[in-house]
């Protein structure tokens, strides 16, 4: 039996369509074709590229079937349905008899990639392949196949029928809630509570109706059972690389580089201060040099976290290298100093509270005359305790892995989050 892998990717644009869909029409296309499909992967790679259309996703299938066929039959559904007339739409299609190695995969998921470097895979791997325009999708298309996914998670995706694109999308939001309710921690990203919104249903003209992810096709088939919505179209199930933490690097070689995501830890250098938009920024000395960390307004309540923050704090942190900052998707506090606030002291002899007796010469008691030099300390509660904290569902980035899917792999000695 001949196996083969399909990679596609850069087929929309920001006014329609979806590499997702033409996955799903492909799937079909190919056992309409006397294939079985045995795989169906939808790989989000580097969240920083700044050419993606959306959420920088790509499509791999694997079918049982002949390549040549398979790639006729990618190339005509690409060449039909992409948004060629889109001066950003640059597609690819790949088709090979063989997976390569994961090397190019996790080059794109946590670095940057050239069309020539996916080529050069290609022609290693004797693929047969096509890139539409200056043909970028092929990295896309490449990292797809290419993908090892050591951690993974499920996405259905549940699209509108062909008539209805472009149009408002009619839902039912207190059955995404419902959903929720009935199958989390199996499920996440179906509604934000603390901001009381619908999450998985998208804003934008593409063919999509709503998506729900989870752990297995059993709990994202669960959660679909509760969703009550217009006509549906086409449904489709993924194996995902979303919801992993896959684009974070943890031993940052020197400087954090522009584009890269990391885990790292430090502490705390400066008390975080709220800029004009509502963003709150602090300083974070790591090994020697210290980064400007943002938590910015869409993150809503992780800001409050953040805010909670003192200097001497221990923190790991989760987030990507833009314009010299890290923007934060989660925290660890996992060792916080103590909040004293120095004051005048109460007089030794009276009890009564003592007032200044003026620069450097310590402080005197109006009642019996007393004198001290040593002021008194009070201690402050902080407002956060150790733990790990996230930004809301709404401001998740797709690859960030959910507090609920449990802890970091290395949570820096925290074994527990507040909340749990
Ligand atoms: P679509 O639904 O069409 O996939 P999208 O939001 O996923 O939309 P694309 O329109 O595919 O984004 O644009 C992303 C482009 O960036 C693709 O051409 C893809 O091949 C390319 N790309 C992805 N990852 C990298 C990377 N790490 N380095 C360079 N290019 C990349």
């Amino acid at each position: 039996m001949v196996f083969t892998y399909i990679g596609l990717d850069d087929t929309d644009s920001p006014q329609g369509m979806c590499t997702t869909y033409i996955g799903a029409l492909l799937a079909r296309s190919l056992v309409h074709a006397g294939m079985r499909v045995t795989d169906a992967r939808l790989i989000r790679l580097n969240p920083n590229v700044t050419w993606k259309t959306r959420g920088n996703a790509a499509i791999a299938l694997e079918a049982d079937g002949e390549p040549d066929l398979a790639f006729e039959i990618a190339c005509g559904l690409v060449s039909s349905h992409s948004e060629l007339a889109c001066d950003g739409t640059h597609p690819g299609v790949v088709v090979m008899e063989h997976r390569p190695g994961p090397a190019f995969y996790h080059k794109a998921v946590q670095g940057f990639c050239t069309v020539e470097e996916a080529t050069t895979v290609l022609t290693d791997e004797d693929a047969l392949f096509r890139g539409y325009k200056l043909g970028r999708g092929l990295i896309g298309a490449t990292a797809a196949v290419a993908a090892e996914l050591p951690d993974e998670t499920t996405e259905l995706l549940v699209y509108r029928r062909s008539g209805a694109f472009g149009t408002k999308r009619l839902v039912d939001p207190s059955s995404f809630f419902l959903a929720d309710l009935a199958t989390r921690p199996d499920t996440w990203d179906t509604v934000d509570i603390p901001n009381n919104t619908v999450v998985c249903v998208p804003h934008t003209p593409d063919p999509v109706l709503f998506g729900i992810r989870g752990e297995t096709p059993f709990h994202v088939a669960r959660a679909r059972g509760f969703i009550r919505t217009e006509p549906t179209g086409m449904e489709m199930v993924y194996r995902t690389n979303q919801g992993t933490d896959a684009h974070l690097e943890t031993q940052p070689d020197g400087q954090l580089q522009e584009g890269h995501s990391y885990r790292i830890s430090g502490t705390v250098a400066t008390r975080p201060a709220t800029l004009k938009g509502g963003h709150v920024t602090f300083g974070l000395t790591i090994s020697a040099s210290t980064v400007t960390c943002i938590a910015f307004e869409p993150t809503k309540q992780f800001r409050q976290v953040i805010r909670g923050l003192l200097p001497g704090d221990s923190i790991v942190v989760t987030g990507s290298c833009k314009k010299r900052s890290l923007n934060l998707e989660k925290i660890g506090v996992t060792g916080m100093v103590r909040n004293v606030v120095r004051e005048s002291p109460f007089c030794p002899s009276c009890g009564s509270r003592m007032t200044s007796a003026g620069r450097n010469k310590g402080y005197k008691c109006r009642l019996c005359k007393a004198r001290v030099f040593v002021p008194g300390e009070r201690e402050i509660a902080r407002d956060i305790t150790p733990g790990w904290y996230e930004v809301p569902s709404s401001a998740r980035r797709h690859l960030a892995r959910p507090l609920v899917r449990g802890l970091p792999d290395d949570a820096g000695g925290i074994e527990r989050s507040p909340g749990e």
